[in-house]
């Protein structure tokens, strides 16, 4: 059987449970403190989407910081969603928002809140060709979005920004993705079955 933690320290991480869970032969797990770690044997992590700055503040406070960083430079597959996303990445940019620490280890720079606050949050059917023909429905909520890839990625999805420039919202580089919306919040689970697929091609 495989088991996948989910990082429960905030934000959206009940629904990565539960979509999880549909999945045969898959069991999920939150995951909040040192111990958690220690005690379940985890063969995937996926960290949901909240706020990265609170996320980062909390994990730096319940010692998990450097169980992620090792997590990820393990080989192990890492999913982020949004805040998630950014927790991931190399770099974070933001014209209004602080910095915070970041897990890192996925190339890419993203812009925290690039469509925009709260108001600008939207839902669009978005091309997604690795998960099939049928566009996937992006739910996209002060979303960030991936401007600079590096080495190694593969960029999934892209949208046209509101300046009507072309911008990445999913991406994979070898046993890590990202993506900017929140798959957990659609009943559609084929980007949760992406991610159940290579954490089984990992084992
Ligand atoms: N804007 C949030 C951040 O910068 C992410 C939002 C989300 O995860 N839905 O962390």
């Amino acid at each position: 059987d495989i088991t996948i933690g989910v990082l429960a320290l905030q934000g959206a991480f009940r629904e990565h449970v539960l979509a999880i869970e549909q999945s045969a032969g898959v069991k999920a797990v939150a995951l909040r403190t040192r111990e958690d770690f220690e005690q379940n044997k985890i063969d995937g992590l996926i960290i949901p989407g909240g706020e990265s700055t609170t996320m980062a503040h909390i994990a730096n406070r319940s010692g998990v910081m450097d169980i992620l960083r090792e997590f990820v430079a393990s080989g192990k597959p890492v999913w982020g969603t949004c805040a998630g996303l950014i927790f991931l990445a190399d770099k974070a940019q933001s014209a209004k928002i602080g910095g915070q620490a970041l897990i890192g280890g996925l190339h890419v720079t993203v812009d925290r809140n690039h469509f925009g606050a709260q108001v600008h949050s939207f839902e669009v059917d978005i091309s997604v060709p690795v998960l099939g023909e049928k566009p996937f429905h992006g739910v996209f909520i002060r979303a960030p979005a991936i401007l600079e890839t590096g080495e190694g990625v593969e960029i999934l999805a892209k949208h046209i920004d509101q300046n009507g420039k072309e911008v990445v919202v999913a991406a994979r580089q070898g046993s890590l993705l990202g993506c900017s919306f929140h798959p957990e919040l659609t009943p559609d689970n084929r980007f949760h079955n992406l991610f159940v697929d290579m954490v089984a091609a990992s084992l």
